[in-house]
């Protein structure tokens, strides 16, 4: 299965995305830890793309594209995956279409997370990210075990730089200016599945697993 994860930063993609990959056994492709881990190794593109990361704006859609293009070439996406934060805009959503077509494949279901803006800023305020295997945690909602580490593999947490207030308010902005119209496009496709983000981590769970079931039903 070809999934595609839609939402605004902090709309819960990455977290929804994990246990995705767990129950369908398909890898989460997160553009955003790609990026990242591209700044940590200090390649080119890397470089290139830290400073729009930092002040909240999209890196440029060809250094995205060839990132993703080049993931999705790896022999653990050949059965399905699910993109988390790719595509962005509707120059990446049109690349992503044709990459899969030259392959004789396409994207089969696109979840959009639909969260209030004020939820996401209280959201995203709390966000902790594990420095070693990017598990996230929230102050409140969801605490880690031992404060400051992760659960899973002791890594130290830390707060994204640009999960600062003032930086999420330009990424909401990218968000609705850039990746609100892949709503309409997805939804002329016939692929659109809007959820609604807010409430338990289960709850939206079981809506995505109701989402998925329903197969070609327009929402
Ligand atoms: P994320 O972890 O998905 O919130 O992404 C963090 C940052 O990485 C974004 O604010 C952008 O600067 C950059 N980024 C991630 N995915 C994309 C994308 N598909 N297109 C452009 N920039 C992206």
């Amino acid at each position: 299965m070809r999934l595609v994860l839609l939402g605004p930063p902090g709309a819960g993609k990455g977290t929804q995305a994990k246990q995705l990959e767990e129950e369908l056994r398909i890898p989460q492709i997160a553009s955003g830890d790609l990026l990242r881990a591209a700044v940590r190794n200090k390649t080119p593109l890397g470089l290139e793309a830290k400073r729009y990361m930092d002040q909240g704006t999209l890196v440029p859609d060809d250094l995205v594209i060839k990132l993703i293009e080049q993931r999705l070439a790896d022999p653990d996406a050949k059965k399905g995956f699910i993109l988390d934060g790719f595509p962005r805009t509707l120059a990446q959503a049109e690349a992503l279409r044709e990459m899969l077509e030259r392959n004789h494949q396409a994207i089969d279901l696109v979840l959009a997370l639909v969260v209030p803006d004020q939820e996401i800023i209280k959201r995203i305020s709390g966000r902790r990210t594990c420095k070693n295997c990017g598990a996230m945690y929230h102050t409140i909602f969801d605490p880690p075990r031992n404060v400051g580490l992760c659960n899973k593999c002791n890594g130290e947490l830390y707060q994204r730089d640009d999960d600062a207030e003032d930086t999420v308010k330009m990424r909401l902005e990218v968000y609705d200016t850039q990746t609100r119209p892949l709503l309409s496009y997805y939804q002329d496709r016939g692929l659109l599945r809007r959820i609604e983000g807010v409430g338990s981590l289960d709850d939206i769970r079981k809506r995505i697993k109701t989402a998925i079931g329903e197969g070609g039903k327009q929402a």
